[in-house]
């Protein structure tokens, strides 16, 4: 009898433990397929049914480690999520570049190398995210009329990565209503990549049906032909242009339709957000407006408070003497009557300005509109580049002086003599569409459009974008102290002066009244000795030692964790900081795969 209950008891215990295992299963497979490209809602689009998923990338793992949620390591190198933010907390994600093996470290080394960008990250992230909604909360109350103009999106690639392109084209459709969106019209320009070939049909195939379309130029175009050969292709009332690498916010395309709608000749920019080449994380950009130098360099200047002093103030729509050039939206038709681009220009550069020119000048106008965000990766240098090795911004920007700018290109050849006698073609095509559509001179532009140009001379310098640095905000101080490695008991220091920029640092014998000794955390989580110089990773490359650099104030290469596990961690290359002990460097820093080892351990003592 008691053999029979036990039997009984025990099938009770199986049946439980099965039916717990199976619904854990399922759970577990629903969560996971959350983000799988199937099942993701597209807001007011027909649910689509793919037919295949997408094939393994090249170089993409495309996945963290199954235990990355679990993982110890990361676990401990998590921030206090809970005081920052909600628009930093979803991005503080540095963890997610986090190397856990040779794998990770070759994808993150290709990555930087090939795209200028953290390739390790962005896989992980995969096709959809959530992303901080920048806007001024006053645009959240803003409507738009639902009759707007059809768009048809044209994003040119050259071997950009599989996963930011991707994303790019999935933020669209996540984040779009249908009834605006006419289409998506990539241009390949001839990329090498194997990513972008057979794998990139199958997925479009496969998961966004007709509303994709993918043309493949035979050869190399440059992203300005590029341009013009996907707008030759487009059915929708406005052409919208994106670089491959951005990811679109909420709401962001209707405020760009309307003002079209209102006006076909207003062209207009959304705000371009900052998305971290080294974290991948969101941020939101301040309100500037586009200008130039007369090295015809583009640059951010501040938005004169008379633009922002109308009834909506600052989410007003302003007038923007130039764009950037990767982002903007401009009726098709008028874009053809303006004369597209200069088919003439080669590879990149210079046709923003060109644009922003024949725009004003030819009885246009161009916006930038505050309550569109549209996300793009800043990079450090462009990887790619041109056919001949050719300097093609100043073939471009030579062509674009001598058919607008007047007696002004003297400005240009002051700053740049060597280009006056440069060939840059025939530009007769362009000089009579100038002619043809009856526009401006350039004094006119510069006298009602960009009057603060002359009050600069020839010798004023290329001006970095503004929003890229902090400009002159000082991060607050979280910690400040000697910085004790546990294994050796000594102290990081720089190898020779701390004022030494370049200069590496070592372990040495701690000296606490030695300012020289003093490193200051903040909370741009930077690592500055002796209050003048940051600890940097040199060309985001494990292979290479840290060392003591000037502070950008960007993040990245001196973005370092400082965690309760007491690692510090790298967040650009995903590695953390240890001690050699090899006779042969012995005392030096170099960074390794982290794990849990005292050559690993530091402490900030204050
Ligand atoms: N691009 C292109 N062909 C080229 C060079 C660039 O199609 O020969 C694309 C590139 O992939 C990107 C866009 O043009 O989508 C703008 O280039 P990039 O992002 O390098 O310019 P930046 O943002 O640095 O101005
Ligand atoms: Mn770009």
């Amino acid at each position: 009898m008691g053999s029979v209950t036990l039997r009984y008891f025990c099938y009770g215990c199986i049946f439980t433990s099965v039916t717990w295992s199976l619904l854990l299963f399922a759970y577990l497979n629903l969560n996971q397929d959350k983000y799988s490209p199937r099942n993701v809602p597209i807001k007011g689009i027909e649910p689509y049914k793919p037919r295949r998923l997408l094939p393994r990338f090249t170089h993409s793992p495309n996945l963290l480690p199954k235990s990355f949620q679990k993982d110890k390591l990361v676990e401990d190198l998590f921030h206090p999520h809970e005081e920052l933010p909600p628009e930093k907390k979803i991005d503080m994600l540095p963890e997610m570049g986090m190397i856990f093996s040779k794998q990770d470290e070759e994808v993150r080394d290709f990555g930087y190398r090939k795209h200028a960008f953290n390739l390790l990250i962005s896989n992980r992230i995969g096709n959809h995210r959530e992303l901080p909604d920048t806007r001024e909360p006053k645009c959240k109350k803003k409507s738009y009329p639902f009759d707007l103009p059809s768009a048809s999106i044209i994003i040119c690639f050259y071997n950009e990565a599989l996963s930011a392109l991707l994303r790019t084209v999935h933020s669209v459709f996540d984040r779009t209503p249908a009834h605006v969106l006419h289409e998506v019209i990539l241009v390949d320009d001839d990329s090498e990549l194997g990513d972008l070939k057979e794998d990139l049909d199958e997925y479009i195939e496969g998961n966004f049906l007709e509303k994709v379309k993918l043309v493949r130029n035979p050869k190399r175009e440059g992203l300005i032909r590029g341009r013009m050969i996907g707008a030759s292709h487009a059915k929708g009332d406005v052409l919208v242009f994106l670089d491959s690498h951005c990811e679109v916010n909420e709401m962001w395309l209707q405020p760009l339709l309307s003002p079209i709608k209102e006006d076909r000749k207003t062209v207009v920019c959304p705000v371009i957000d900052i998305i971290s080449a080294d974290t991948l994380a969101y941020s939101s950009s301040p309100i500037v407006r586009g200008g130039f130098n007369w090295g015809l360099h583009f640059k951010w200047d501040s938005v004169p408070l008379s633009e922002l002093s109308g009834p909506e103030g600052a989410i007003a729509p302003f007038k923007s003497p130039t764009m950037a050039g990767g982002l903007f939206a401009m009726e098709r038709n008028y874009f053809n009557e303006l004369g597209q681009y200069d088919g003439g220009m080669d590879i990149w550069g210079g046709e923003n300005l060109e644009i922003s020119f024949r725009i004003w000048m030819c009885g246009g106008r161009l916006l930038i509109i505050p309550c569109s965000r549209v996300g793009h990766i800043f990079r450090k240098r462009r990887p790619y580049g041109s056919p001949g090795g050719q300097d093609t911004m100043a073939h471009n920007s030579l062509r674009l002086a001598h058919v607008w700018m007047d007696e002004y290109k003297e400005q240009f050849f002051a700053l740049r003599p060597e280009l006056r006698t440069r060939n840059y073609g025939d530009i007769t095509e362009r000089v009579s569409l100038r002619k043809q559509l009856n526009c401006k001179s350039f004094k006119w532009y510069l006298d009602n459009i960009y009057p603060e140009m002359q009050l600069t001379g020839p010798n004023a310098k290329a001006q970095q974008p503004v929003f890229v640095n902090r400009g002159l905000k000082r991060p607050n101080v979280l910690q400040r102290g000697l910085l004790r490695h546990l294994g050796t008991g000594k102290c990081l220091v720089a190898q020779s002066q701390p004022s030494h920029k370049g200069g590496l640092v070592v372990v040495k014998e701690c000296d606490p009244v030695s300012s020289d000794q003093m490193w200051v955390y903040n909370e741009d989580h930077e690592l500055i000795l002796a209050n003048l110089l940051c600890l940097d990773m040199p060309e985001t490359r494990s292979s290479d030692p840290p060392r003591l650099m000037k502070c950008h104030g960007s993040g990245g290469s001196q973005q370092w964790s400082l965690g309760k596990n007491n690692r510090l961690y790298q967040v650009s290359i995903g590695q953390c900081m240890k001690v050699n002990n090899e006779l042969s460097h012995k005392g030096y820093v170099s960074m390794a795969i982290c794990d849990d080892s005292p050559s690993q351990q530091w402490r900030l003592e204050s």
